[in-house]
């Protein structure tokens, strides 16, 4: 690549990187991406489960179109704050920074002591969903979790619902398996009670009483809509609309649901986490108050927890507690570095695209909206050209750290030693297919 004035680096190649590294691209700005996985698939690979095969492969496909392009190079297995400390980014010398790395960190459960739990009753969604998207594939040695009946789930939003929905499916695909039938993840996805229903079977027939998902406000409260309703027209329809999502989900998928029930303490045994003592709530205008003298105990063989994800804080980057400071709402500029920006779910936290909106933090966004909330169809044209308005203002921010020839060139060798180092050869494509890991779908030898 040829030298340029300006070069920016970029940490995480996933749906809010790639894009940002396009973006810029088209605006004839080079970058550099980096990411700590050998895939740059982020929570496409990891988070969104594996039964969204075609989801998955549009956003991989879109990933790789965005990081092959010409100005942009991709790095590898390097991580930002142990393979490259923050610090010496600066010393590098890039016109600006961008954290595109996503969040993370499960958010903790909030009860005194309860996360000496960990392994011991208690189950984080992030590791969970994790293990359940990779454990068909030969030789996977991470962290595994045993399927039981009766586990709770603390959580209300759409990553709870998938969380629900592993736990059915892992039970039921075995207890049929037992009674010798063999039905796939794929038509348990279309629905388990269609499949239960062809084979004149139900819940009680195979002894499974089901993983009942906790949630502390009502049911249409829960967060599974998009969109900002504030007339009481609006949130009446809103309303209903979770409503129905929920109850869809419930008659297809056979899961419980508590809600206004809020847990505010733990049950141990020994050194195992063995229930937990909840409190019912009550929601008056938007308003949760948990109801004196409600409490009960509720035991569970284990209970997940997936109350949303937090990004990691790098060490040497200045932060309010579990999320960046940010100081710029157009540009999510970090507090206290002019050319330090964040992105996508690193900046809210969450992978919930609504809040994101609210937060009003242009980038982030308009990057993980214009791409996952429009799934099936192509990203919608108001969105984009938000994303571009964004963009505008950054490539003029990036404008002004123009860096010499000597830089860029430096850079770029500094950058060749760290892909030589992990092996990468600068052809993308090739190191995708090389890395990808194998697919249920193919194991099953069906095309979903
Ligand atoms: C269970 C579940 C289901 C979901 N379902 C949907 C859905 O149906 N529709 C929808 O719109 N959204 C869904 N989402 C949310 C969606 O997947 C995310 O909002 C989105 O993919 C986040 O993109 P991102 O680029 O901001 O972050 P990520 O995908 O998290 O990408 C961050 C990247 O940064 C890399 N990285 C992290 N730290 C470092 C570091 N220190 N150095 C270098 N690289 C680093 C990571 O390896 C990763 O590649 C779901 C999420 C989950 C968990």
């Amino acid at each position: 690549m040829s030298a340029s004035k300006y070069l920016v680096a970029i940490f995480g190649g996933a749906v809010s990187g790639s894009e940002a590294a396009f973006q810029l691209a088209e605006r004839g700005i080079p970058s550099v991406v980096f990411d700590q996985n050998a895939l740059p698939y982020g929570k496409i690979e990891d988070g969104l489960p594996k039964w969204h095969v075609r989801l998955r492969d549009k956003e991989q496909q879109r990933i790789n179109e965005k990081l092959s392009h010409p100005l942009v190079t991709y790095v590898p297995q390097t991580k930002l704050g142990e393979d490259i400390q923050f610090e010496d980014l600066n010393k590098m010398g890039f016109s600006a920074v961008l954290l595109a790395i996503g969040a993370w960190k499960d958010r903790p459960l909030g009860i005194e002591g309860i996360d000496t739990y960990i392994g011991k009753g208690l189950v984080y969604q992030n590791p969970f969903i994790y293990w359940f998207n990779h454990m068909h594939e030969p030789g996977f040695d991470k962290e595994t979790y045993q399927i039981e009946d009766g586990v709770g789930i603390i959580g209300g939003g759409l990553a709870s619902l998938d969380v629900a929905k592993v736990l059915m499916f892992e039970l039921v695909q075995k207890a049929l398996q037992e009674r010798g039938h063999d039905i796939d993840l794929f038509a348990l996805d279309r629905s388990i009670a269609k499949v239960l229903d062809e084979k004149g079977l139900t819940l009680e027939d195979l002894g499974i009483t089901g993983c009942t998902l906790f949630y502390r406000r009502r049911i249409k409260d829960m967060p599974l809509s998009p969109g900002d309703p504030t007339t009481p027209e609006e949130i009446a329809k809103a309303e209903a609309v979770r409503e129905k999502i929920l109850n869809n989900y419930r008659s297809k998928y056979l899961f419980n649901v508590a809600a206004n029930h809020v847990p505010v303490d733990k049950i141990v045994e020994g050194d195992r986490l063995v229930g937990l003592i909840f409190q019912e709530t009550e929601v008056t205008n938007g308003k949760v108050r948990s109801i004196a003298g409600s409490e009960k105990e509720i035991r569970f063989p284990y209970v997940i927890s997936s109350i949303g994800s937090l990004p990691d804080i790098i060490s040497g980057i200045q932060s309010c507690g579990s999320t960046y400071e940010i100081d710029d709402e157009i540009f999510c500029r970090l507090s206290g570095y002019p050319n330090v920006f964040a992105l996508g779910n690193a900046v809210t936290g969450r992978g919930n695209i609504k809040e994101s909106l609210d937060h009003g933090r242009e980038i982030a966004q308009n990057l993980i909206e214009g791409y996952l909330a429009n799934t099936e169809g192509d990203p919608n044209p108001a969105v984009l050209a938000r994303i571009s308005q964004a963009l505008e203002k950054l490539e003029s921010e990036i404008r002004e750290h123009q860096i010499s020839p000597a830089t860029f060139q430096s850079i770029m060798t500094q950058v060749k030693a760290i892909q030589d180092k992990v092996g990468y050869d600068n052809d993308y494509i090739s190191w995708v297919l090389k890395h990808l890991p194998e697919r249920l779908e193919n194991q099953l030898g069906s095309s979903h």
